[in-house]
């Protein structure tokens, strides 16, 4: 998964709860989890913080996402019980659901907004166990699909990051014309590793996200020092968004009061500026703030008690127009998939459509894993069909198909303890296809060419050993057959 936003440690949870073991790698270019959704510290001053991007998120639609009642219990999540206005252009305060954000069931990390992000990875991290590695400050910059299937992933100097076997986007960086722009890439990554797949899904994909608008907030983030605190965290709100004439009259979307644990607070801006100096950027933002609050700061145009200001750019906050539809989220051609607040549907460009659409592609994903152990039945069966059996070695899939070979007809006699002249066994893993020879060893079938090794004393277990300098083990468990799915999905 490229991003660890809310979307994509909602799908890793999304996929672990609905029963994957297998391996799930995300790819953050941030330094921790969160994306748009993430809390801003400070090693130098421990009792700082200030979220810059979401400050709460919102339900408008029923039923609740799955993921909300275990962050509740386990503490990740709570709701927003703080004061909120409306303000309008006159400077007067209505009520706060007039703003679209600040309507229907308010909720907000316990801690900070980031432990939305971790509580999901919390979850993701319980039963069943499986493979589950967060590579932060990675910017993956190439993608390329791998010949036999699958996809690898470099980074800017093009040191490859990993491999996959499917590759899930939860953002829009590496696949709208707006990375062209702003990195000055010569093309958009997935849109040039799709050339010569052939998939119509993934390009009717890829052209629905070329159309899509974003939208962007400069935020100027204030800490105030504790003795003028008191009087930011005295106003009638803590959060203030700002209507249309209001909007077009401070140039403000939207004011957010966090008070801090040592009596000081951070006021977070959200501004529309197209000011590309961060320094002017930041006093014109500052004089808005002062105007539109000067009924009640009465600073005369000036903010006292300003510690520290910062800026914060935000190239695509929201996507305004477009989105990719729903039913276009997995393209199993090329085994890519898509999930964020980027999908079409209840919750589109807020952080209530980035948890539904990881719910949703969690389900289509487990869906096709249903149905690839439906199609190979159970492991003893397909071995003697000759078909594939999945196992899971050293946490990749792995698909072990036997093939008793031409002179293994029926009326043959197998009279060497078992062994057949022919008999070889196809392994496919990490994007390795091995045809190892059968032993003449008697008992279960075993297989090697003198490399790797494959028996099948524990048909549960098999070993799986390769020789280099010395020899390496790989754990291996048969995948179960699936049943249904709990909660009947
Ligand atoms: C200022 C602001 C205020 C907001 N206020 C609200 C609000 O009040 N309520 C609300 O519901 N929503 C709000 N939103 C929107 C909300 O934050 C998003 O809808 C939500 O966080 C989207 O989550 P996501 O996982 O879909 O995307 P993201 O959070 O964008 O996650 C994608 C992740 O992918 C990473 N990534 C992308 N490309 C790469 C790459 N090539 N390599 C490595 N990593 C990559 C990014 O770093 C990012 O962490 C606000 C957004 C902003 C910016």
């Amino acid at each position: 998964m490229v991003g660890a936003g809310v979307a994509g440690c909602a799908l890793a949870a999304g996929l672990r709860r609905g029963g994957w073991a297998g391996s799930i790698v995300l790819w953050e270019a941030g330094r921790g989890p969160g994306g748009r959704a993430a809390t801003r510290r400070s090693r130098h001053d421990p009792g700082w913080q200030i979220d810059h991007g979401a400050p709460l998120f919102n339900l408008l639609e029923g039923p609740e996402p799955e993921l909300v009642a275990p962050l509740l219990a386990g503490g990740w999540i709570e709701p927003w019980r703080e004061p909120a206005a409306l303000l309008d252009g006159d400077g007067g305060l209505g009520p706060a659901d007039g703003d679209p954000l600040l309507r229907g069931r308010l909720y907000r990390g316990r801690k900070g907004m980031d432990d939305l992000g971790r509580g999901l990875l919390a979850l993701a991290a319980q039963a069943p166990a499986g493979y589950l590695d967060g590579r932060y400050g990675t910017l993956v910059r190439h993608l390329e699909a791998r010949p036999g299937g699958g996809w690898r992933l470099a980074d800017a100097a093009g040191t490859v990051q990993g491999e996959a076997d499917w590759l899930v986007l939860t953002g829009t960086l590496l696949a709208h014309p707006r990375a062209r722009q702003r990195f000055g890439w010569p093309q958009v990554p997935l849109q040039q590793a799709s050339q010569g797949l052939g998939d119509a899904g993934l390009e009717a994909a890829l052209a629905s996200i070329a159309s899509m608008e974003m939208e962007e907030r400069t935020n100027l983030m204030l800490t105030i020092e504790t003795a003028a605190a008191a009087r930011w965290l005295a106003l009638p709100f803590r959060l203030l968004g700002f209507d249309g004439p209001a909007q077009r009259r401070w140039g403000l979307r939207r004011l957010s009061i966090q008070p801090l644990a040592d009596g000081r607070c951070a006021v977070v801006a959200h501004g529309v500026l197209a000011e590309p100096e961060d320094a002017a950027a930041i006093t014109a933002l500052e004089r808005a703030v002062a105007a539109a609050l000067a009924p009640w700061l009465g600073d005369g145009g000036t903010l006292a008690g300003v510690e520290r200001r910062q800026l914060m750019r935000w190239g695509a906050a929201f996507p305004t127009t477009g989105g990719l539809p729903a039913d276009a989220m997995v393209c199993s051609q090329s085994r890519v998939a898509f999930c964020g607040d980027f999908l079409t549907g209840p919750g589109f460009g807020r952080i209530e459509g980035a948890l539904r659409s990881a719910q949703t592609l969690a389900g289509r994903l487990l869906a096709l894993v249903l149905l690839l152990c439906l199609a190979l039945g159970s492991p003893a069966a397909a071995t003697a069909a000759g078909t594939s059996v999945p196992y899971r070695c050293d946490g990749d899939l792995l698909l072990a198909t036997a093939d008793n070979g031409a002179v293994d007809a029926p009326g043959i006699p197998n009279t060497v303890a078992g062994t057949v002249p022919g008999a070889t066994v196809l392994l496919e893993w990490r994007g390795l296809r091995l045809q190892l020879p059968r032993t003449n060893n008697a008992g279960p079938p075993s297989y090697t060419d003198g490399i790797w090794w494959w028996s099948l004393e524990d048909p549960a277990q098999p070993r799986f050993l390769h020789r280099r300098d010395a020899i390496e083990s790989f754990s291996c468990q048969a995948v179960p057959a699936a049943g249904p799915p709990a909660g009947g999905r």
